[in-house]
């Protein structure tokens, strides 16, 4: 996946009961980084009193000023990594949202993207309700706030009830943190105990910065309450297929977390190997686009038997540069970030491995690069099938006709790169290398296929199964 990425809207992190709460929250939020590093934010609660800090920027620059995290006193707390659009309206999107209803506060951290939400939205609206932001995350507030349920529990599983699409969600209440998971399970989120401390983290890499362990996945429909009481787990009455993001194992999650109940190293090192099963080619050497691309590399290689070889130097401290857009040399974008290593390139024929195309656009450029390196043929080898439709479920990606693997055949995005070959795994594949059965794992942007109905693309609703 190369700067033309799609993005995972968020990352999750949530403790409860340490005096250290927001310093671990910082630190999960650090490990988190990868699901998005636009925005942060950490809510505390001190005894009831809720203390915020939250701003634009990745957790390190948010709370570059360690004044900011020292204030959020307390032993609960939640927070959030965000991908978001830039502009002054993102301002007011930056999570953690808080309320206060019924005199007392509640906040909310969100992973997932509804698919009722301009419904529910209309809804509220007729009747009154006033939104400050324009985040799906803030009509989940809404409904609870305006649950006619008695318990601050019953309020939010009856909101969760009516709301549809992909959540993996933590509340802070002024006492507890309530984790809940859609029916389908679309993100991951796990608990995890570090002592006495409850942690909940939307990855298991997260509970590694801190020392603590993993216990178990917060279940698909699971609304779990933490406590001074304890734990105490309710299950939504809602059903449907499970369907979790397979997207995940191929890109978002770090290699070295446990989702879905398996390590991603594991299951990405498998799709590799059975991308050099199902296309094998004759080269010299295997190199991988830094860094998503590695694991499934290293799989291409183990089982092609080809040497791995690091082609490519990735800079990891790319930011925004200044230079004139009329002067600019050309491809900067590809070459701030990338830088070939000749020697490696030179005269060989070359597999360049993966884990997706979404535009194609840097993709070419790097080719281009590759191909005035030396390299005598190039492969192009992807650890997933091509994406041709959007996704729903909280994962930003371009439009359908932005797609390159939409609107273009295999032949025609080969020559559109200018690469010897280019070869995806393919849909069945990819779906029967994680353990769990295929049927568990959504594919909408591979196969335009999607678990549950989604709003309308072209006029027409779009709903699918496996
Ligand atoms: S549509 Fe694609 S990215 Fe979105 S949840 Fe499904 S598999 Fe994941």
């Amino acid at each position: 996946m190369l700067d033309e990425m799609v993005r995972d809207q968020c990352g999750v992190f949530g403790v409860f009961g340490n005096r250290r709460a927001a310093e671990l929250t910082y630190l999960g939020l650090y490990a988190l980084q990868h699901r998005g590093h636009e925005s942060a934010g950490i809510v505390t609660s001190d005894n009831g009193r809720f203390r915020l800090h939250k701003g634009m920027g990745q957790v390190s620059e948010v709370f570059a000023d360690h004044q900011n995290l020292a204030k959020l006193s307390g032993r609960i707390a939640i927070g959030h990594d965000r991908y978001s659009t830039t502009g002054a309206s993102s301002l007011l999107n930056i999570q953690p949202f808080i309320i206060t209803n019924r005199r007392s506060n509640l906040a909310i951290v969100h992973n997932g993207n509804l698919t009722n939400s301009v419904h529910l939205k209309t809804a509220l609206d007729s009747k009154g309700s006033i939104f400050q932001t324009t985040s799906d995350t803030e009509i989940i507030l809404h409904l609870v706030a305006t649950s006619k349920k008695r318990s601050r529990l019953e309020r939010i599983c009856d909101a969760l009830r009516r709301i549809r699409g992909a959540y993996s969600l933590l509340f802070l209440t002024e006492d507890s943190i309530i984790a809940a998971r859609d029916p389908q399970g679309f993100r991951p989120l796990a608990l995890g105990k570090l002592r006495k401390t409850y942690l909940v983290a939307s990855e298991t890499c997260a509970f590694d910065i801190v020392g603590a362990r993993y216990i178990r996945d917060i279940e698909p429909g699971e609304v779990l309450e933490i406590s001074d009481r304890g734990l105490h787990s309710k299950k939504l009455d809602c059903h449907g297929p499970h369907a979790f993001c397979i997207f995940e194992y191929i890109y978002f999650a770090r290699p070295d977390s446990r989702i879905f109940g398996e390590n991603a190293d594991k299951v990405r090192r498998r799709l590799g190997r059975l991308l050099a099963r199902e296309h094998p080619v004759e080269a010299d050497v295997v190199i991988g686009i830094p860094d998503s691309a590695n694991t499934a590399t290293l799989g291409f290689a183990e089982e092609s038997g080809i040497k791995f070889e690091i082609g490519l130097i990735r800079n990891h401290y790319v930011g925004r540069t200044f230079i004139d857009p009329q002067q600019s040399i050309r491809d900067l974008d590809v070459k701030l970030k990338f830088n070939p290593v000749k020697g490696v390139l030179k005269g060989r024929r070359v597999v360049v491995v993966d884990d997706s195309i979404v535009r194609g656009t840097t993709a070419r450029k790097l080719v281009k690069m590759i191909r005035e390196a030396g390299a005598k043929e190039i492969h192009f080898r992807v650890s997933c099938p091509p994406i041709i439709s959007p996704c729903f479920f909280g994962v930003d990606m371009p439009t359908r006709k932005e797609l390159i693997g939409s609107s273009r055949t295999v032949k025609q995005i080969e020559e559109y790169l200018g690469v010897d070959s280019l070869r995806y795994l393919s849909l069945e594949g990819m779906l029967a290398m994680p353990s769990l059965p295929k049927t568990t794992f959504c594919h909408g942007c591979f196969s335009g296929k999607y678990p549950i109905k989604v709003p309308r693309i072209n006029g027409r609703n779009r709903s699918g199964g496996h």
